[in-house]
C-alpha cells in the first residue's frame, strides 16, 4: 500500500462504489467516493490545482493571502492546501451552510466571514461580491472558483480520467450537479472526447434557474432551497452548460430524504447535494429501456450535515420528513 509523502498527495483517486439496495430500473449505477478525499470533498481537487497554477503563473506569492467565496468545500480544500503551504486564509460563505462546515474552517485556521443567503449577485452582500471587494481592498488573491479555468482543468486531468478507468471504457451516462461547474464542464468534455454519446445530466435542486434553462431553454428567476453547494442564480463564467442534455429538478424532500436512505441502504452517509445527485441519477435509470452504466458523484461527507440533514427536529422544521 502506498504511503504519501503529505496530505496534498492524497487528494483525488477516490473509490466507486455500486449502488445495490435501491431502485436502479435496468441499469447499473456507481457512486464516485468524492467524499474520501482528505478534506472530505470533491473540491480539494480544484484547491491543489488553483492554488499550484496561481503559483505557476506568479499571481500567489509566499507571504500573500488568500481569499474565497464558497458554499464551504472548496474552503476546506483550500484550508488543506493553505496550510500545507503556508497561505493565511480567509473564506467568505452565505450564512445558510452549515455550522459544521463554519467550525471545521476555523479549526484548520481559516477566517469565516458569513454573509447573507437571502441576496443574488450585483448586491454589495452577495459572497462573491464581498469577497472581489475584500481582495480589491486589501490586497488579497481571490481564487474565484466561479471565473477560474484551473477549476475545470483539475476536473477535466483528474475527475474525469479516473471514472473512464474505473468504468473500463463502458460509460452511458454521468449525473452531475453544478455549483461553479467545474464539474459539469471538465469531467463532461473529458467523457465526451472518450464516448461522444455519453449522457450528461444535471440534477439541480428546484429553485435554482439552470434546470429550466437546459430543459426548456426557459430564463426564471432563482428562488431558494437548501441543498449546500448546488443551484445558481447565474451562469458562472467557466460553467459550459449546453454540455448537459438534460436535466431533473430536484425538490428539497427528494434530495435530502434520498441522501438519508443512501446512508440507510448503502452504508455510505453523503452530504445534501450527493441527495439530489443520486435522487436524479435513480429517476434517470429508472426511465431507461436498456441496461445502462451510469455514474455518479458522493460530492461530500454527511458528517458535514449531522445537524441538518441527518438531525430528525431540523427534517420537520423543514417540512422534510
Ligand atoms: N456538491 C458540493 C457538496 C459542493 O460543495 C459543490 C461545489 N460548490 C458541488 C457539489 C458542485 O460542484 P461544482 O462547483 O464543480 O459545480
Amino acid at each position: 500500500m502506498k504511503v504519501f509523502n503529505n496530505v496534498i498527495e492524497m487528494v483525488g483517486n477516490t473509490p466507486m462504489v455500486k449502488v445495490t439496495n435501491m431502485d436502479t430500473g435496468p441499469c447499473e449505477l456507481y457512486l464516485k467516493l468524492e467524499l474520501q478525499n482528505p478534506g472530505g470533498s470533491i473540491k480539494d481537487r480544484i484547491a491543489v490545482e488553483m492554488v499550484e497554477q496561481a503559483e505557476k503563473q506568479g499571481k500567489l506569492k509566499p507571504g500573500d493571502t488568500i481569499i474565497e467565496a464558497t458554499a464551504g468545500n472548496t474552503g476546506l480544500g483550500l484550508a488543506l492546501v493553505a496550510a500545507g503551504k503556508g497561505y493565511p486564509l480567509k473564506i467568505v460563505m452565505p450564512d445558510k451552510m452549515s455550522q459544521e462546515k463554519v467550525n471545521n474552517l476555523r479549526a484548520m485556521g481559516a477566517e469565516v466571514v458569513q454573509t447573507r443567503s437571502d441576496v443574488q449577485k450585483g448586491h454589495p452582500e452577495y459572497y462573491q461580491d464581498m469577497a472581489a471587494r475584500m481582495a480589491e481592498e486589501n490586497g488579497y488573491y481571490y481564487v474565484n472558483q466561479f471565473e477560474n479555468p484551473a477549476n475545470v482543468d483539475a476536473h477535466y486531468k483528474t475527475t474525469g480520467p479516473e471514472i473512464w478507468k474505473q468504468m473500463n471504457g463502458k460509460l452511458d451516462a454521468f449525473v452531475c450537479g453544478v455549483g461553479s461547474g467545474g464539474t459539469l464542464t471538465g469531467v463532461g468534455r473529458y467523457l465526451r472526447e472518450q464516448n461522444s454519446g455519453v449522457d450528461l445530466v444535471l440534477a439541480d435542486p428546484a429553485g435554482s434557474i439552470l434546470e429550466p434553462l437546459v430543459n426548456r431553454n426557459e430564463e426564471v428567476e432563482a428562488g431558494s432551497w437548501l441543498a449546500e453547494g448546488i443551484g445558481e442564480d447565474f451562469i458562472p463564467t467557466i460553467c459550459d452548460l449546453k454540455l448537459a442534455n438534460t436535466a431533473f429538478a430536484i425538490s428539497d424532500k427528494e434530495g435530502m430524504q434520498t441522501a438519508r436512505k443512501v446512508l440507510e441502504k448503502e452504508g455510505v452517509m453523503v452530504g445534501s447535494s450527493s441527495g439530489y445527485l443520486i435522487a436524479a441519477a435513480l429517476r434517470y435509470c429508472q426511465q431507461q429501456t436498456e441496461p445502462k452504466r451510469v455514474v455518479t458523484l458522493a460530492c461530500d461527507t454527511g458528517n458535514r450535515y449531522l445537524s441538518k440533514l441527518f438531525n430528525d427536529d431540523w427534517m420537520r422544521s423543514q417540512n422534510l420528513l
